[in-house]
């Protein structure tokens, strides 16, 4: 059974929807996006990531396609349209349809997509191994808080790490780790902190992220936000990411070397429970 698909205020099969090739999300990655993580039916930590929308879409003067209310209620009926239990809600905004030219076109017609893809995520089996990593150069633009469809750099990465017969890539700038491929990059350090890089330009601001420190914060746990190098990571004792759909996931090497004991550690199992546990009692569908 095919999916039914958002488009710009239709739901209509996936093989009916259809984009103009005008798109400049299209032409020039000119969109921005947000993935919620469905669970039992609902969605998690929603008016966070429709914060974070909003805020790229400023930073790109970019109009919202519709209110936040319209927004909302058109991404509970597509969960349900599609019976999703669990699984990931994406939606894409880009600054719509215009003859080719890198001009702002001069109308607000942006456009809104939403799919949904349904996905175990609470039954992740990598969170018995932990993930494998690889260090890469991060080649991204400078303007990496914005969250736009200009993804490239990542995919590049990631194909590296599962060439590289590796789980996923960890990416670094000036000699400190910015950011996982497609989430947060933290180390428990020898003396019990938690360290993940600090907010700005050079990663962008996750919504678990901004979860899980709060919920590590609470357990007691020493947060530090700053910079680290892979020597650092060497001697952690743990290591992790952080993102809406794997939640918190162990990492167990990097590099080749193994993180701690290799095998993944209490804090991050720790801190996965936690936060799983009050993302589904804070649910908001
Ligand atoms: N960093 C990058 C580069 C990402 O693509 C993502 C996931 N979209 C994250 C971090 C994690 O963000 P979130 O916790 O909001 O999924």
């Amino acid at each position: 059974m095919s999916r039914l698909v958002y488009v710009n205020g239709d739901f209509v099969a996936e093989e009916d929807a259809k984009i103009s090739v005008f798109d400049r999300g299209f032409l020039f990655a000119d969109a921005v996006y947000e993935v919620s993580t469905v669970l039992d039916g609902k969605l998690i930590d929603n008016n966070a990531h429709l914060r974070r929308l909003s805020r790229s879409l400023s930073e790109l003067s970019m109009a919202a396609p519709c209110s936040d209310e319209e927004l909302v209620a058109a991404q509970h009926k597509l969960v349900e349209l599609n019976g999703v239990d669990q699984g990931l809600l994406y939606l894409q905004v880009s600054r719509g349809v215009a003859d080719r030219d890198f001009f702002y076109p001069s109308h607000n017609d942006s456009s809104l997509v939403m799919f949904t893809q349904k996905k175990s995520l609470l039954d992740n089996p990598k969170v018995l191994t932990g993930l494998r990593i690889i260090s890469v150069p991060d080649i991204r633009w400078q303007r990496r808080d914005i969250k736009t469809v200009g993804l490239l750099a990542p995919c590049m990465s990631k194909q590296a790490a599962i060439d590289a017969n590796a789980d996923d890539a960890w990416m670094v700038e000036d000699g400190y780790v910015t950011e996982g491929t497609s989430n947060n990059a933290y180390i428990v350090t020898a003396d019990n902190k938690i360290k993940t890089r600090h907010l700005g330009n050079e990663i962008l601001s996750g919504i678990t992220r901004t979860a899980v420190l709060k919920f590590a914060r609470e357990a007691n746990y020493e947060v530090v936000e700053e910079p680290f190098t892979l020597k650092e990571v060497e001697s952690a004792q743990e290591a992790f990411i952080t993102s809406a759909s794997l939640f918190v996931m162990p990492v167990v090497n990097v590099d080749g070397k193994d993180i701690g004991s290799g095998k993944p550690g209490p804090v991050s199992l720790e801190m996965r429970k936690i936060y799983i546990e009050t993302a589904r009692e804070r649910a908001d569908l």
